[in-house]
């Protein structure tokens, strides 16, 4: 559909529609149901704003959160389209103004709360007006099985009692079979055609680390992202606090958001995240459901999340723009038993089964050593078909293996030398060179291996102890004195290391504890390119201090006049003028007319 496509570069700025953006249209605009599956970022607004722009009348938004309306509203009307809200921050006056602006056409799009769809009085008045569309974000609030219930959602299914002859579209990321079962058959749209779309994120990669030396794995991580903007999930509103307040004492720019806060400071902190004031937001997870920020770079779970759903659903806030982004989880086993002691304080037993089953889904996630990705995606009844995805731990792991040849040979020689009588912590201070008494009493100071090792630290000299273990190169004994002592096949590798310089021993290289001053993160090539565009990294800086002082002097959030993605592209085209400003990605005829200039200047510079 050739005007579709012109509607799409003139509102919003893209040339192409991604993939089933313009089916649902078309469904829409045929006066049809339809529920949409598609990832977090995968473009579920364009869905019912492109055909509230062609319908002469009035599109309906029902959206969770009243904290968000203001932005998706901003975000719209950024984009040359007339919307409004109505929900309880307004003032009667500016309710009555909107109700008058729904009254004579002059607004095409409305959101609002279903608490308000819960009046009566509200919905009556909704009846006086020409509606064309009632499209429901977030739809999996109106379902129990979904992470995230809402009671008032279930006013809902009075849509199609009341208004029975309108289309409803509802839209979810939240991909799990069931739960969209429960979507149309509580909206009575059991015909709704459904669109499911991959729920694959490629640009995100995931990972899981060991929940050890964790503040410092932390501090590495935003640190690495030092200026952009990170999620930390935490479990418990103490936890989001003084990690809030570590964060600061090192010198980020972090806050936290849970439900024990003020609701004046929350609300502050959120908008001050959104708005790039602050980097980092410490959250319990009632933070950023439908946050519609587009360049959250790092998402980090600092304890286990509850359910494979809401992890998804939580790292789906990371890299909305497609670039690349990180998904961190930390993962220790004391976190297993906090949660079942909550569990166990639950009362009905289905309720708690259910519950018990989430949390084993949740820490096989963890545990298994297979593809994150193909796990999380088989989870939603999807099948990955790569072998290799790129972008999980595990399958990046082949870059962090190294050849352990070298150390190896002097773990073993250092127990060879020693008899095999002596126990792990032993063999290890021998080999770190550590100036003790047992170690001068046995003459152990002047073994060949002694201080031998100079660039593995403690705790990895003891990983890679265990990989010798686990590889059968050395035994331990069980009992009161687990010494160690070399298998025939360390003896014999021992002679071969010896004689042969190309002997390779490969293994996991150990997770080294990270310094504070000089983090070192195993990344993969493709995210420190973010993008596949060369681009000049000090324009995309100015570009980006441009977007902050133009987001603060139109009010509204600076991803909402460009994404990173959109900075990227202009700094690696470098437009001319409004023509060519048009050819890129985000810049729509509106854009172009508020800010182009404003970009094209600072392009000439
Ligand atoms: P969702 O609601 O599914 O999470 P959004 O509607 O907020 O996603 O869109 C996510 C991002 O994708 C936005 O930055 C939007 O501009 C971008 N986007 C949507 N559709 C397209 C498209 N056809 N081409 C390029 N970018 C798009
Ligand atoms: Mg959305
Ligand atoms: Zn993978």
């Amino acid at each position: 559909m050739p005007e579709l496509q012109a509607l799409l570069k003139t509102y919003f700025g893209h040339s192409e529609f991604r993939p089933l953006q313009s089916e649902v249209i078309q469904q829409i605009l045929n006066g049809n149901d339809a529920l949409v599956l598609m990832p977090t970022g995968g473009g579920k607004s364009i869905c019912y704003q492109l055909p509230a722009l062609v319908f002469q009348g009035i599109t309906v938004v029902i959206s969770p959160l009243i904290s968000l309306m203001k932005d998706q509203v901003d975000a719209a009307l950024n984009n040359g389209i007339s919307a409004a809200y109505l929900n309880s921050t307004l003032t009667t006056e500016q309710t009555t103004k909107i109700e008058k602006g729904l009254r004579t056409g002059e607004i095409k799009l409305l959101y609002c709360a279903p608490e308000r769809f819960a009046i009566s009085r509200f919905r009556d008045f909704l009846k006086t007006l020409p509606i064309k569309l009632f499209a429901i974000d977030e739809a999996h609030c109106i379902s129990e099985w979904g992470h995230d219930f809402r009671s008032d959602y279930r006013t809902l299914n009075l849509l199609k009692k009341e208004f029975s002859s309108l289309p409803i579209v509802a839209l979810t990321a939240t991909a799990t079979s069931q739960v969209a079962d429960d979507i149309v058959g509580q909206l009575g749209i059991p015909n709704a055609k459904r669109f499911v779309s991959s729920s694959n994120r490629q640009n995100l990669t995931y990972r899981v680390e060991r929940k050890i030396n964790t503040f410092n794995k932390l501090v590495s991580w935003v640190n690495k992202f030092k200026g952009e903007s990170a999620i930390v999930y935490c479990f418990s509103k103490k936890e989001t606090d003084s990690l809030a307040d570590k964060l600061c004492k090192m010198g980020f720019n972090a806050r936290p958001y849970h439900a024990g806060m003020k609701p004046e400071k929350r609300a502050q902190n959120q908008s001050d995240f959104i708005n790039d004031k602050v980097d980092i937001i410490t959250a319990t997870i009632a933070f950023g459901m439908g946050i519609d920020k587009s360049d959250v770079r790092l998402v980090v779970h600092y304890s286990l999340p509850k359910t494979i759903e809401g992890y998804f659903q939580e790292t789906g806030r990371a890299g909305r723009d497609g670039l690349e982004s990180e998904c961190v989880l930390f993962y220790g086993a004391s976190d297993q038993f906090n949660q079942k002691y909550f569990i166990e304080q639950i009362r009905d037993p289905l309720q708690k089964e259910k519950r018990y089953e989430q949390l084993n889904q949740m820490v096989g996630y963890c545990e298994l050593k297979k593809c994150r990705r193909k796990q999380l995606l088989n989870y939603f009844g999807e099948n990955f078909g790569q072998d290799n995805c790129e972008g999980c731990d595990i399958c990046l792991k082949t870059e962090s293996r190294f050849n352990a040849a070298d150390v190896s040979q002097k773990i073993l020689q250092s127990i060879n030398q020693t008899s095999g009588r002596f126990g792990k912590s032993h063999i290890i201070n021998i080999l770190l060179g550590r100036n003790l008494k047992k170690i001068r009493e046995l003459g152990h100071n002047n073994l060949a291996s002694y201080g031998s090792v100079t660039d593995y630290t403690k705790d990895a000299l003891s990983q890679i102890l265990a990989n010798l273990l686990n590889q059968n190169f050395i035994k331990r004994e069980t009992g009161m004195y687990p010494t160690l002592s070399l298998t025939e096949k360390g003896n014999q590798s021992l002679e071969l290391m010896n004689v042969d310089e190309n002997f390779e021993l490969q293994m996991d290289e150990p997770e080294i504890e990270i310094e504070i001053e000089s983090p070192k993160i195993k990344t993969s090539r493709k995210m420190k390119l973010k993008s596949n565009l060369d681009y000049d990294q000090d324009l995309f800086e100015k570009f980006r201090v441009l977007r902050k002082s133009l987001s603060i002097e139109n009010k509204i959030p600076p991803y909402v006049i460009a994404s990173d993605k959109t900075l990227i592209e202009l700094a690696h085209y470098l437009p001319k003028n409004s023509t060519q400003l048009l050819n890129i990605n985000g810049f729509g005829e509106v854009k172009v007319k508020r800010y182009g200039n404003a970009f094209l200047e600072l392009i000439q510079e």
